[in-house]
């Protein structure tokens, strides 16, 4: 489920999820309408961030520091001192 910026090449840019529009802005030349582009991909970029955290706040992956995955977790890959991923670390 991730959101998706479309822009209507007119006077509308949108965030949609599912589907479903979830954020517009709206620009009347093409200055306003990179303005506006930049802010409905920090939006995507925050909207992402906070459903990582929500799902690590829920589910946090556990690093095993015998199993001898070294840096990287197991689960997803990244480095486990990220800690938006990583809330939990198994001594
Ligand atoms: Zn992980």
């Amino acid at each position: 489920m991730t959101p998706r910026v479309n822009d209507n090449d007119a006077d509308e840019i949108t965030v949609t999820l599912d589907g479903k529009e979830i954020r517009g802005w709206s620009y009347a030349d093409e200055a306003e309408r990179r303005v506006k582009m930049r802010a409905a991909r920090e939006f995507v970029e925050g909207w992402l961030q906070a459903t990582e955290y929500a799902a690590a706040k829920t589910e946090p992956h556990v690093f095993d520091a015998t199993s001898g995955d070294g840096e990287n977790c197991a689960k997803c890959g990244a480095n486990w001192r990220d800690t938006t991923r990583h809330l939990t670390v198994a001594a």
